[in-house]
């Protein structure tokens, strides 16, 4: 009885570094890719497979750093060293061959696990970025061929002139007081406005119709607010 009472407390105490360890590194892991999708958000499009890619030898570094930490903490814990450089992850110093044995292969699972859970939460976090790409304005402008273009405010419906006026369903009516201008002026000026944005920014502009004082009529504006660009493209 006495040992089996032991050995309950032993697994008792191994599933709890356990669970501090793997929760420590599962906060690590959340950190860095929040930080990655800010990253995301500002750089470019080819970041998103790197860093997908990369996500082993991150969830290797954690566990290492991590790793580090719980052994100082609980005296229990064998002195292993994970190495994070070698094709073989963990080595031995000493001690009871049971119980490292013991804590390697939960190391190895845990490893397993979190780098097939990062995994799967990161390209989640990409393929929900890249689907409201899809609605979004440089989506739109892509689409615009031929003669149509679409009402940049609303991203729905086609954009349309009567005389001097463009204007559009969703209620944008611009005023540019000039008989001469043809929808195929206002395609260039959006997409001049666009392209302009994007070479320094990855972000997604927003245009907007505004009210500028000094202007009789309301203005068509591109505008970000990770750059803070500013574009008056009517
Ligand atoms: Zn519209
Ligand atoms: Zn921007």
């Amino acid at each position: 009885m006495q040992m089996a009472t032991t050995h309950r407390q032993g697994v008792k105490k191994r599933a709890s570094w356990r669970e501090i360890f793997r929760s420590r590194c599962r906060d690590r892991l959340k950190e860095s890719r929040h930080k990655a999708i800010n990253e995301l958000r500002s750089k470019s499009e080819n970041f998103k497979n790197t860093y997908i890619d990369s996500c082993q030898s991150l969830v290797e570094d954690v566990m290492y750093q991590e790793w580090e930490k719980i052994k100082k903490e609980d005296n229990k814990l064998p002195s292993l060293v994970l190495r994070n450089t070698a094709p073989i992850p963990y080595t031995q110093k000493q001690e009871n061959f049971d119980k490292v044995e013991h804590v390697l292969s939960v190391l190895e699972e845990m490893e397993e696990e979190l780098i097939k859970e990062e995994r799967k939460l990161l390209q989640s976090v990409v393929d929900d970025y890249f689907k409201f790409d899809m609605t979004s304005l440089s989506a739109v402008i892509e689409r615009m061929e031929g003669n149509e273009i679409i009402c940049p405010v609303c991203l729905r419906s086609p954009l349309l002139q009567n005389k001097h006026i463009i204007f559009c369903s969703c209620g944008l009516r611009l005023d540019t007081e000039f008989d001469g201008i043809t929808l195929d002026y206002v395609k260039k000026q959006i997409e001049d406005a666009f392209n302009m944005h994007n070479k320094s920014c990855f972000a997604k502009p927003t245009m907007s119709e505004v009210k500028i004082p000094t202007c009789k009529s309301n203005n068509l504006l591109l505008t970000c607010n990770e750059c803070d660009f500013l574009y008056l493209v009517l």
